[in-house]
């Protein structure tokens, strides 16, 4: 029998009466399954002997203890039970708030094991929160217990309890979820040894086994499911392959005819690539990385062209507005001239102009269009879409990245994203994508110059900034907040925009943008600031993505301590986008906690968007870097693909050696893969 195929409902277990169903419902557990797969969320080891005399060098005492005596402190409801025990070290105090009940099982003059947290208080040293149980001579007193997470109405002894008798009564009936010369190979438990082990651990080693067999299966079925989408995608043909090597694009030859510069190493391998996966048979799914200001969006336009050349459209999808409107416009610039008809969708668009355009790009008079979500409206329709481009990925859902690849019949994809994906989440939530990486970028930047400063010392920064102004430089401020909030003490973009354009640059033309603004007013805030007319632009993280003035050379994050690593290294990529030196001000506030110093002080040392995401992610963990969370990959139990790296990848070379040689599963050996995935599969959704 399969774990998951225990359904039964917990009340099956011996003991698990209705009080106790109802806790596990609170914990999400309702199947005996569920029930058996309710892991420790960590284990105490109790074969460690820690007398009550040392109750402050460890965390926790264990030791033999002799009930002394009882005593009772406080009156009517507030009336608690103290206990007297003492261990060959000390004596101390069991405090029994809410705990009246143990009067009958704390027996003077009895032996008992004992564990708890204790302090000194009162002149004694006490616990309220501990365990025991009785002591018996003679048996092994060590052990290592298991700790789970809870619920109200719900014991950490209640639960062991249920949960080993459920064990007694299903384990030995459970089959192994991984074949068996897997199993072998990597000295892996058996499924039921592994359960009883991980709730019951008889040693340290034997829970370092259990807890390794039940990482390596969830390692391996996630591997399976990645490894069998990958190939789902290559198995039904979309194009037939060009016979012989593939002619050049012309498009893409006249539009790097008419560029003021060529292309970087890092984009031209990028269009190498993305040009032989267009050829090949089968769609594409590939993933673009390159840092801030690599040139990506050049890049989609050479796989938009190529699109359009053999007879299909182009959808190119941004997170906001503004930024679909500035790849809008760079797309009319440069590939207009050549003659493609360029359109632009969003969800501001009036009722009349919109039906035009939905006619259009139902009739095929569009190809290329630019826009956010709006692009997969339910009312819009695509004659021929065979391409979707989706930039900053990571701030899409899996399920909007579904819904605009369903408006074509298995388009191209290229995702793209300057959030670079550690190579261990590579291969897990995003593995069956290919991906490209540029390295370099465009010749002639210079390094941005990044600047701590303290609040007190904003005055400098200010100074700093009217010589780049002076010098005919644009400069952006940026704060955490849109307007002044009672709550938090914090400079906000609102109140600053006035204060800067009357009190500190009134010499120089200032304007606001944030998300509030009607989408008219960023649109044209932002090309007035693009053209020059406006110098100073005061801002929210609004800006973060995308915005690309190379005359702006100077950026002031005030409170930069609140703001993530991504953001910070986002919004700095907005400076040091033309030939001319560039700054970054990071202006703090003094109260700041570690990880704000950490973060600055990353900022501080790195321009490196790859380095700066390793370390983004050691600080927050995998589950928080955006666009993960909805991915399914949070569904581990035990694993941690960071942590488990190293398993992870054999895990992924097994899984796809045997998807290699049985893709259906229908060897014998592997009919349980073929049921465990047939039955409910680990992992709901993967990231496309
Ligand atoms: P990102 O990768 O951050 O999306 P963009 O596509 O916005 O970067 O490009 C940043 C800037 O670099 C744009 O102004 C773009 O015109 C310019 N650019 C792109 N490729 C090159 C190149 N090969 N040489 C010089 N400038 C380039
Ligand atoms: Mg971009």
């Amino acid at each position: 029998m399969l774990l998951r195929e225990l359904t039964a409902s917990v009340d099956h277990v011996r003991g698990a009466g209705p009080a106790t169903v109802k806790a596990l419902g609170r914990l999400g557990v309702s199947s005996v399954a569920g029930l058996l797969s309710h892991y420790p969320r960590d284990w105490e080891d109790r074969s460690r002997e820690v007398p009550l005399r040392d109750f402050n060098k460890a965390d926790a005492v264990c030791t033999t203890v002799t009930v002394l005596a009882h005593d009772w402190f406080g009156a009517g409801r507030m009336r608690t039970l103290k206990v007297y025990v003492q261990d060959n070290s000390a004596r101390a105090a069991l405090v029994c708030f809410n705990r009246s009940f143990l009067e009958k099982q704390l027996v003077p003059g009895r032996r008992y094991r004992l564990w708890g947290r204790f302090m000194y208080k009162y002149g004694e040293i006490q616990s309220s929160s501990f365990e025991f149980e009785a002591f018996s001579e003679g048996e092994n007193p060590g052990r290592i217990v298991p700790i789970y997470p809870l619920t109200r109405d719900l014991t950490q002894k209640r639960l062991r309890d249920i949960i080993a008798c459920a064990l007694k009564q299903y384990a030995a009936h459970l089959e192994n979820e991984v074949p068996l010369q897997i199993l072998k190979k990597e000295a892996l438990l058996s499924k039921a040894a592994a359960l009883e082990a991980v709730h019951f651990p008889p040693d340290v080693h034997r829970l370092e086994q259990a807890k390794k067999t039940l990482i390596y299966e969830e390692l391996f079925y996630l591997e399976l499911m990645v490894g069998k989408r990958a190939m789902e995608k290559r198995s039904v043909a979309v194009r037939e392959a060009p016979a012989r090597e593939a002619e050049k694009v012309l498009l893409q030859q006249r539009l790097l005819e008419r560029l003021p510069f060529s292309l970087t190493r890092g984009q031209e391998d990028a269009v190498a690539e993305l040009n032989r996966d267009m050829d090949s048979p089968y769609p594409m799914a590939r993933l673009l990385q390159g840092d801030v200001g690599s040139g990506k969006t050049l890049v989609s336009f050479m796989a938009a062209l190529k699109a359009v050349e053999r007879g299909g459209q182009a959808v190119i999808m941004a997170p906001t507005e503004l930024l679909a409107r500035q790849h809008a416009e760079n797309a009319a610039k440069l590939l207009e001239p050549l003659g493609l008809r360029i359109a632009f969708l969003t969800g501001n668009l009036k009722a009349g102009g919109r039906g035009n355009l939905l006619k259009a790009l139902a009739s095929g008079e569009i190809d290329i269009a630019v826009g956010t979500h709006a692009l997969f409206s339910k009312d819009v329709v695509y004659k021929k879409l065979n391409l979707v481009v989706v930039d900053e990925q990571h701030r899409f859902g899996v399920l909007q990245r579904h819904a605009i690849m369903e408006k074509g019949s298995r388009p191209d994809l290229l995702m793209m994203s300057a959030t670079p994906i550690p190579r261990t989440l590579a291969l897990t939530v995003f593995g069956d994508l290919d991906v490209s990486v540029i390295r370099d970028l465009p010749p002639g930047r210079k390094p941005v110059r990044t600047h701590l400063a303290m609040e007190s010392n904003e005055a400098r920064v200010y100074e700093f900034i009217r010589g780049e102004l002076k010098k005919g430089r644009q400069a952006y401020f940026v704060y955490p907040l849109i307007e002044a909030n009672a709550e938090q003490d914090l400079k906000d973009a609102q109140s600053m925009a006035r204060r800067l354009a009357e009190q500190i640059f009134p010499d120089y033309s200032t304007a606001l943008v944030h998300s509030r603004l009607d989408e008219e007013e960023k649109r044209t805030t932002m090309e007035r600031f693009r053209d020059g007319t406006v110098q100073i632009l005061v801002a929210t993280s609004v800006v973060e993505v995308g915005v690309d003035v190379p005359n702006a050379t100077c950026m002031t994050i005030e409170h930069a301590e609140r703001f993530g690593l991504s953001a910070l290294h986002q919004l700095r990529g907005r400076v040091g986008r033309g030939g001319e030196q560039s700054y970054c001000f990071l202006v703090y506030s003094d109260e700041l906690t570690d990880d704000g110093k950490t973060r600055l002080r990353v900022m501080l040392e790195n321009q490196d968007g790859f380095v700066i995401a390793e370390e983004d992610l050691k600080l927050r963990g995998p589950g928080q870097i955006i666009g993960i969370e909805q991915s399914g990959y949070l569904r581990l139990a035990l694993a941690d693909p960071l942590r488990d790296q190293a398993l992870l990848e054999r895990a992924r070379e097994a899984a796809f050696a045997l998807l290699k040689d049985d893709p259906l599963f229908s060897k014998a050996e592997n009919q349980v893969i073929a049921e465990v995935l047939r039955r409910a599969p680990p992992f709901s959704e993967l990231a496309l």
